[in-house]
C-alpha cells in the first residue's frame, strides 16, 4: 500500500499583491488532502510559484480552486511582468512524486483541464507529458505571442484550445496544464572559489556538452586548441576519429559514444542541416536530462556546480555526484558536498540512499530513516545548509508523530488492558506480526554480507526487502485497525429518526464494517509475508540465529491467525452476500497457506536443533 503523492506547481499572474496571492493559496489550504508546500512571490516578474502535494484527489480539487480563485482575484488586463505569461493562472503542471505514473498525472491534467474550460469559460492548452499533439508538448511554444498575441493566436484554427472556448477572455486569459517530471536543483560545492573549475566539470556533466578541443593531457580541457570541422575532415571530439564526410561523423558518434550529434549540435545553437565547414566542434556529455554550469557563491565562500536534473529517474543526483567527484579528483580539487535547492523527492534520496549502502556491502533493506541518513551523510547534504529530512524531502511515508505505535511496549499493553473495546485484537495482532518481519528482516540483514554463497546472499536481501515492507505496513495497520472500528462505532450512533437519517446511519455502518474488515484482512496478508522471510532467513542465516528466525514466523502466523478471525468477526453483520463469501474463501485459503508454512519452519528448526544438541554430546 504505496502512499499516491502528486506535486502541483501553479504559476499565477501576481507577484506584488500579498493579498490576492494569499486569498489563492487559502483555497488550496482549504482543500483536505492538500498541503501547501511553498509560495515564492517574485516582483520584478510580476507572479507567483506556488508549491502543494497531496493525494490525487485533493491535489486536483485543490488545483481547480487556486485556478477559480485567480480567476476571480486577478485580471490580465493591468498586468505587467518581465516574464513570458498568457493567463491569470499561467502554468499549472501535476508531477508524479510517489505511488504515481506520469500517465496517472497526465489524467489528472486532462480531468482539470477539462473541469477549468466548462466551469469557468477559460481556454486550456495540454502540454508535456499531457500533450495532444507533438507542438503542444513545449509550454514555450504554446506561450509564445504571450497574452497580448492570444486574441489573434484563439482565432488560428491550429490552436484550438484543448478545453475551453476559442474565446479571448480578457481578465483570464489562457491557462496551460500539464504532466511532468520532478525537476531538482542540485549543486555541487568544491574546496575553491573558482568558478573557472566548477565550470570545467559542469561541462562535462551536462547533456549539452561542450566546445571539443585538442587534447593537451591535462586535465583541465580548456588548455588545448579549439578544434573546428573542414571540408572532408570531421574530427569526431571525443577520440581520434575524423570522418570524411558529415554522415560518418555523425554515425560514428551514435555507434562509438551512443549519442545523436545532430540533437547535440542543435542544442548549441548551430543548425546541422547547413555545411559545418568553419564550425565549432562539440562533444556530448556524460548525462541526458541535465543542465550545469559554474559558478561562484559569496554566501558560502566557493565554487558551485550548478545543476538542474528535469528527469531524476533516468539520471539521479547521486550519479552525478559520484562523477563529479571523480572528476574534480583528477584536477586536484574535492567535493566538500552537494545542495538540494527546494525539494527532493522521496524515491530519489530512498534509491541514493540504497546505492551507498549497497556499495558499503551492506543490506539496502533497512529501516527507511536509517537509509534516508545514509543518503544525508553520503551525499554530504548538510555540507552548507544543513538538510532537515522531514522539511526538504517530499511525499515522505506518513510519520508516526501520534497514535498507538509511538506508545512504549508496556503502556500499549496496559491501554490494550483497559476496560474499553479497542485497542483490540486486530491492533495487537499487528504488532505481533511487525515483531516478526522485524525479527525476520534481523536475521536476513545479520548474515546476508557473511554467507558463503551468492544464491544464499540475494535469498537473504530479499527475504529483508519483503520483511520491512511487512513491518511497515503492519505499523500502519495498528492503529488502522483501532481507526476503521471506532469509525463503525461512530455510525452507529448516528441518528436514526427519519427513513433518509436511517437509511444514511445504515450505509456508513455498512462503509464502517468493510473497512474493519479490510484492514485485518491486510493484516493477515502482511503477516503471511512476514511468514515467508522467516523460512527464508531459518533455510540460509547461520543455525546461531534460527531461533530468531523461528519466532519471527510464529509471530507472524499470529498475525494471519489474528487477522483472519477479525475478519469473521466483522463479516457477520455485513449485508453483501457477494462480499462475505469472498472474504471467506480468500481467508481459508490464505489460513491454510500460513498453517503450512508455519509446520515446515518448525519441522527444519526442531530438526536443525536436535542435530546441533547431537554434535555437541561429548
Ligand atoms: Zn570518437
Amino acid at each position: 500500500m504505496e502512499q499516491r503523492v502528486v506535486e502541483c506547481v501553479p504559476n499565477f499572474s501576481e507577484g506584488r499583491d500579498k493579498a490576492k496571492i494569499k486569498q489563492i493559496t487559502d483555497a488550496i489550504e482549504a482543500v483536505p488532502g492538500a498541503t501547501l508546500l511553498d509560495v515564492d512571490p517574485g516582483a520584478d516578474t510580476n507572479r507567483t510559484v506556488v508549491t502543494f502535494a497531496g493525494d490525487p484527489q485533493g491535489v486536483a480539487e485543490a488545483a481547480f480552486q487556486a485556478i477559480a480563485k485567480a480567476a476571480q482575484v486577478l485580471d490580465m488586463s493591468q498586468h505587467h511582468g518581465a516574464h513570458p505569461r498568457m493567463g491569470a493562472t499561467d502554468v499549472c503542471p501535476f508531477v508524479p512524486i510517489s505511488g504515481v505514473t506520469m500517465e496517472d498525472c497526465s489524467a489528472i491534467a486532462r480531468q482539470v483541464g477539462e473541469r477549468v474550460g466548462r466551469e469557468l469559460d477559460i481556454p486550456v492548452y495540454l502540454y508535456e507529458a499531457a500533450a495532444t499533439r507533438p507542438e503542444r508538448r513545449n509550454l514555450a511554444a504554446i506561450r509564445k505571442g504571450e497574452y497580448e498575441g492570444l486574441a489573434e493566436k484563439l482565432r488560428d484554427p491550429a490552436w484550438v484550445p484543448d478545453f475551453g472556448p476559442a474565446r479571448f477572455s480578457a481578465k483570464s486569459g489562457a491557462t496551460v496544464i500539464g504532466a511532468r517530471e520532478f525537476l531538482i536543483a542540485y549543486n555541487v560545492t568544491l574546496n575553491t572559489r573558482d568558478k573557472a573549475l566548477a565550470s570545467d566539470i559542469a561541462f562535462e556533466l551536462r547533456e549539452r556538452g561542450r566546445v571539443a578541443r585538442v587534447a593537451t593531457g591535462s586535465p583541465y580541457y580548456t588548455k588545448g586548441k579549439i578544434l573546428t570541422y573542414k571540408e572532408n575532415a570531421y574530427p569526431c571530439g571525443n577520440c581520434d576519429f575524423t570522418g570524411r564526410t558529415v554522415a560518418e561523423v555523425i554515425s560514428h558518434c551514435r555507434k562509438a559514444h551512443g549519442y545523436n550529434l545532430e540533437d547535440l549540435l542543435r542544442a548549441n545553437d548551430v543548425d546541422p542541416a547547413k555545411p559545418l565547414a568553419g564550425q565549432k566542434v562539440y562533444r556530448a556529455g556524460k548525462f541526458t536530462h541535465c543542465k550545469a554550469i559554474g559558478w561562484y557563491v559569496d554566501g558560502y565562500k566557493r565554487a558551485q556546480i550548478s545543476i538542474n536534473l528535469t528527469n531524476y529517474k533516468a539520471t539521479p543526483p547521486h550519479l552525478i555526484l559520484e562523477e563529479a567527484r571523480r572528476l574534480a579528483a583528477l584536477r586536484g580539487l574535492v567535493v566538500t558536498g552537494s545542495e538540494v535547492v527546494g525539494l527532493i523527492p522521496y524515491p530519489a534520496l530512498l534509491e541514493a540512499g540504497r546505492y551507498y549502502l549497497k556499495a558499503q556491502g551492506k543490506s539496502p533493506y533497512i529501516p527507511i530513516p536509517d537509509v534516508l541518513q545514509t543518503a544525508v551523510f553520503s551525499m554530504g547534504l548538510s555540507d552548507v545548509q544543513p538538510f532537515d529530512v522531514q522539511r526538504k524531502v517530499i511525499g515522505l511515508p506518513r510519520g508516526f508523530e501520534e497514535g498507538l505505535v509511538t506508545l512504549p511496549v508496556k503502556e500499549f499493553a496496559d491501554e490494550v488492558s483497559r476496560d474499553t473495546p479497542a485497542p483490540g485484537g486486530g491492533s495487537v495482532a499487528a504488532v505481533a506480526g511487525a515483531l516478526g518481519a522485524a525479527l525476520a528482516s534481523m536475521v536476513a540483514n545479520l548474515w546476508q554480507d557473511k554467507v558463503e554463497s551468492r544464491e544464499a546472499a540475494s535469498a537473504l536481501l530479499r527475504a529483508a526487502e519483503i520483511a520491512q515492507q511487512a513491518k511497515d505496513q503492519l505499523i500502519l495497520a495498528v492503529d488502522e485497525d483501532t481507526q476503521a472500528f471506532n469509525a463503525y462505532l461512530e455510525a452507529r450512533r448516528l441518528p436514526a429518526n427519519t427513513h433518509e437519517e436511517k437509511a444514511y446511519r445504515e450505509q456508513k455502518m455498512q462503509e464502517g464494517l468493510q473497512a474493519a474488515v479490510r484492514v485485518p484482512y491486510q493484516t493477515a496478508q502482511a503477516g503471511y509475508q512476514a511468514m515467508e522471510a522467516a523460512w527464508i532467513a531459518v533455510q540460509y542465516g547461520n543455525v546461531s540465529s534460527i531461533s530468531d528466525g523461528a519466532v519471527g514466523a510464529q509471530m507472524g502466523y499470529a498475525a494471519v491467525r489474528g487477522g483472519a478471525w477479525n475478519v469473521l468477526i466483522n463479516l457477520k453483520d455485513i449485508a453483501d452476500p457477494a462480499f462475505v463469501h469472498d472474504m471467506q474463501t480468500q481467508c481459508e485459503a490464505l489460513l491454510r497457506e500460513a498453517k503450512r508454512l508455519l509446520e515446515q519452519v518448525a519441522a527444519h528448526v526442531d530438526k536443525r536443533l536436535a542435530e546441533l544438541i547431537e554434535s555437541k554430546k561429548p
